[in-house]
C-alpha cells in the first residue's frame, strides 16, 4: 500500500459540510491535491468546491465503487459515519486516516470512556438509566446522554432525579441506549487540535478555552490562559494511544480545582479549531491534509491572539455588515441554503493582538 500520497493525487472526504468545505479550500487546494466529496445531501457545501462530487447514500454499491476508484486516500468530517464503510474502503487496499480503528475507539460514549482510561486519563464516572431506580445519588444532578449519534447537545439532557431521569429516557429518548454521568460545575471548557503524521510526529496547537450554549460551540478564545500543560498531554497520549493519523480534537472540563477531565474525542478537524485559520503559522485544515498525506507536519503556533465566534441561524444575514470595519475580523460564511435556528452558518475569527 502507498503510504505517501503526493501532490496531484486524490483525497476522498466522507461528509460534505463545512469542515470538508474548508478542508478543500485551506488544506487540500493549498497543498495541490485534488478532492471528491461523498454525502446524501444534495446541499452540500462541500460540493461547490470540491473537484467532483458523489451525492447518493452510504450504503449505494454504485457510489462506493465511483468513489474508490476515485481516491488514493479517505478521511471523514464527522463522526458518524459508518465504521463499516472505513472497514470496507480499508479492505479494499484504501487508506482511510485516521483508520476505522480510531473512529469505533471514539463514536460512541462507551467506548469513549474506555480509550480514555486505557490512555490513562479516565473521563467521568457514568451508569445506565433503567426503570428500576438503581441509580446512585451521586450522579444526580446528572446528564443523559445517547451512547451514539449525539452531537451539539443532540441526544442530551439534564436530570435531576431518579424519577426525571426515568421520565426522560423513557419519553424523549424513547428508551434509546444511554448512559448518565455527574453534571460537571466547571470552571470552564478546554479543548487541544491534535496532529499525529504517518510517521508518528505529534504537534499540539496551544490549548483554547470553549464557551458552549445548549451544547452547541459558541465561542472559542485562543490560546486559552491558564490551563494546565496536562492538557496537551492529554491530546498528546490519545492520539498516539489511538495510532491515529491526522487532526483529532479532545475536549475536556477545568474544575475549579483545576483538575482536567476529558469529556469527547473527535477523530477530525474540529470547531474549535477553526481560529487556526487566520491565528495559527499552519491551520488545522492544512495539517490534517498533510498529515494524511504522510507530509511533514507544519508547526502549530499561535501567531495571534483572539477570539472565534460561531454564527448560528439568522446571525449570518448581517455578520459581513456587522464586522466589515474591523480589519481583523474574518467572516467564513459556509453557503448553506437553509437558514434555521441554532444551525452553525458560518464563522467570524477575530485577531485582537500580535504574537510576537
Ligand atoms: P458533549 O456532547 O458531551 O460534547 O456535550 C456538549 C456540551 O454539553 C459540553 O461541551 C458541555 O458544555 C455540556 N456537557 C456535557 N456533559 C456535561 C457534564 N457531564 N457536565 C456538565 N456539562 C456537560
Amino acid at each position: 500500500m502507498t503510504q505517501v500520497i503526493s501532490p496531484g493525487k486524490t483525497i476522498g472526504i466522507l461528509g460534505g459540510g463545512q469542515l470538508a468545505l474548508m478542508l478543500i479550500l485551506f488544506g487540500a487546494r493549498l497543498l495541490y491535491y485534488k478532492v471528491v466529496v461523498w454525502d446524501p445531501n444534495p446541499d452540500s457545501p462541500a460540493f461547490k468546491v470540491a473537484d467532483h462530487y458523489i451525492c447518493a447514500e452510504y450504503n449505494d454499491e454504485k457510489a462506493f465503487a465511483e468513489f474508490s476508484r476515485m481516491v488514493d486516500v479517505v478521511t471523514y468530517e464527522f463522526e458518524n459515519v459508518s465504521a463499516k464503510l472505513l472497514m470496507r474502503l480499508e479492505e479494499a487496499g484504501i487508506p482511510v486516516r485516521p483508520k476505522s480503528s480510531v473512529l469505533v475507539s471514539t463514536n460512541n460514549r462507551l467506548n469513549e470512556k474506555r480509550m480514555f482510561q486505557e490512555v490513562g486519563f479516565p473521563a467521568l464516572p457514568y451508569d445506565f438509566p433503567s426503570d428500576d431506580g438503581k441509580v446512585p445519588d451521586r450522579f444526580f444532578p446528572g446528564m443523559l446522554k445517547t451512547i451514539s449519534g449525539g452531537y451539539d447537545g443532540k441526544g442530551q439532557a439534564v436530570v435531576r432525579s431518579v424519577a426525571e431521569m426515568r421520565s426522560v429516557w423513557n419519553d424523549r429518548f424513547r428508551r434509546e441506549p444511554a448512559i448518565i454521568e455527574p453534571v460537571v460545575n466547571f470552571m470552564s471548557e478546554v479543548s487541544v487540535v491534535v496532529a499525529r503524521s504517518l510517521a508518528g510526529d505529534v504537534r499540539a496547537y496551544p490549548a483554547v478555552t470553549n464557551r458552549h450554549e445548549n451544547g452547541i460551540l459558541r465561542e472559542t478564545a485562543w490560546p486559552g490562559l491558564r490551563i494546565p500543560m496536562r492538557a496537551t498531554e492529554i491530546a498528546t497520549a490519545v492520539a498516539c494511544g489511538l495510532d491515529a493519523v491526522g487532526v483529532i480534537t479532545i475536549e475536556m472540563f477545568l474544575t475549579d480545582d483545576n483538575e482536567l477531565i476529558p469529556n469527547e474525542c473527535a477523530p477530525r478537524v474540529h470547531n474549535s479549531g477553526h481560529w487556526t485559520i487566520e491565528g495559527a503559522a499552519t491551520s488545522q485544515f492544512e495539517q490534517h491534509v498533510r498529515a494524511i498525506c504522510g507530509l511533514p507536519l507544519g508547526d502549530t503556533h499561535a501567531t495571534w491572539e483572539g477570539r472565534m465566534l460561531n454564527l448560528l441561524g439568522d446571525e449570518i444575514l448581517a455578520a459581513e455588515h456587522d464586522w466589515a470595519d474591523n480589519p481583523n475580523a474574518f467572516v467564513h460564511n459556509y453557503g448553506k441554503k437553509d437558514v434555521r435556528p441554532g444551525r452553525k452558518m458560518g464563522h467570524v475569527t477575530i485577531r485582537n493582538r500580535k504574537i510576537a
